[in-house]
């Protein structure tokens, strides 16, 4: 029974959900009643949207937004756009959506939404038309006080400038609060755009704490040069003079082992549209990346990466999950024996929810906040949060994953019972 878990949870996103979720709850050893409830989305919606293309032609997309429990609050989390997405990861990203803003403590629930799309094949106002159309189909289960999408993979400030103005007409009149990762035009929040990979910094600074690192002598190799990945180099070397030793796109990457340049891989990215070929660099895999000589390995692309057959030759001492699920149940069981420090994505890339949230507030109340603020705010509650989570992590003697879930699902369990559901 194990085994096919195992081996069902190795290929499914919401099956490994699910399989973490029981573990914690075997753990807390949770109500039957409650476990049923919150093994499961409350609600969900498969949408079809007709698109009309450049060429006059109409185009069918297939898109999905699931929203996984809002006991503690209105759903939260991003929406996708990939051509590989399936409604069962948009399943387990709502729920992992569920468990961040619980162990963040923010008084939201989860959600997440996707679109089966290639935007990289899609003009500008192609992609507007279909943002819009998505809007037009899921906004009577929107809303501030309901929903509230955000970026995600593949997706940007500007799409949801386009979104929140769709929702806005529906609505007749402005309405900020229904999006999240906006444009500042639109009252976006400062201090969004590097959010993610802030936070996941401030969790790699406690970690260091924790396993005796010295940050400003690291090594980190970076999966993934999106929205996370990009300032997860940067900030590397701002904040703590760390040393980017390689980085990929979905192109392939490149290594040096005296540190990149990351100011001019960004500019030959933006002039080559890859970091691929970068001068003076090493060409290697998105798999390779995974195994370079590195103190700190920064997973920020998408699902699945370290697996049992990478994860043994993992050479990181601390591997901070900015992607949300890089790493599969078996491979964490691997880490977890070779006393890897694995901060987990629902913890470690809580910083861009949290900056939403703060942008929600900022939208709600039509007060926006000084830059400084963000900060301080999102590091005290990445601190806090990380502490947290480690506590519990050492009360069950389990790994951080574990102890995340742990402490998430007690919050959320707590409120569904308050609620009288279960
Ligand atoms: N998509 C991001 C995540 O996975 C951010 C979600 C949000 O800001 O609501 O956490």
């Amino acid at each position: 029974m194990a085994e096919i878990v195992a081996s069902a949870a190795s290929l499914n996103p919401f099956a490994i959900a699910q399989h973490q979720f029981d573990t914690a709850a075997d753990i807390l050893k949770l109500d039957p009643r409650l476990r049923a409830v919150l093994r499961e989305p409350v609600r969900e919606l498969h949408v079809s949207l007709p698109v009309r293309m450049d060429n006059g032609d109409v185009k069918l997309f297939k898109g999905f937004r699931v929203q996984y429990n809002d006991a503690r609050g209105p759903s939260k989390g991003g929406i996708r756009f990939h051509p590989d997405e399936t409604v069962d990861t948009v399943r387990a990203l709502a729920a992992w959506m569920t468990w961040k803003t619980a162990v963040m403590d923010l008084p939201l629930g989860g959600g997440k939404g996707g679109i089966i799309c290639n935007p990289k094949q899609l003009s500008e106002r192609e992609l507007e038309r279909l943002s819009r159309a998505y809007i037009d189909a899921i906004a009577w289960i929107m809303g501030p006080e309901r929903d509230i999408p955000a970026p995600d993979v593949y997706t940007t400030p500007q799409i949801m400038g386009w979104m929140m103005d769709e929702y806005s007409k529906l609505r007749g009149h402005s309405t900020p609060g229904a999006i999240t990762g906006k444009p500042l035009s639109l009252w976006g929040s400062l201090g969004r755009d590097d959010a993610t990979a802030r936070g996941a910094w401030y969790a790699v600074r406690e970690a260091a704490r924790v396993i005796d690192l010295d940050l400003s002598r690291a090594r980190v190799a970076i999966q993934g040069f999106g929205n996370a990945g990009t300032f997860a180099a940067t900030l590397g070397i701002e904040l703590f003079g760390a040393s980017i030793v390689a980085v990929t796109d979905s192109n392939g990457g490149i290594f040096r082992s005296n540190g990149l340049d990351i100011d001019q891989v960004l500019a030959h990215k933006k002039s080559t549209g890859s970091v691929v070929g970068f001068p003076g660099s090493e060409a290697i895999s998105n798999a390779d990346v995974l195994e370079v000589d590195a103190d700190i390995l920064i997973p920020a692309a998408l699902e699945n990466q370290i697996t049992a057959r990478n994860a043994p030759d993992v050479k990181a001492r601390i591997v901070a999950e900015a992607a949300n699920g890089p790493t599969t149940p078996e491979a964490d069981t691997i880490l977890h024996h070779r006393k890897v420090f694995v901060i987990p994505d629902f913890l470690c890339n809580a910083g861009g929810v949290t900056v939403s949230y703060f942008e929600w507030v900022q939208n709600q109340r039509g007060m926006p906040w000084e830059l400084e603020d963000v900060h301080r705010r999102l590091d005290r509650k990445m601190t806090r949060a990380f502490g947290e989570v480690l506590a519990a992590a050492r009360q069950h003697n389990v790994d951080m994953r574990t102890g995340a879930y742990c402490v998430a699902v007690a919050r959320v369990a707590e409120a569904t019972r308050a609620r009288g559901w279960a």
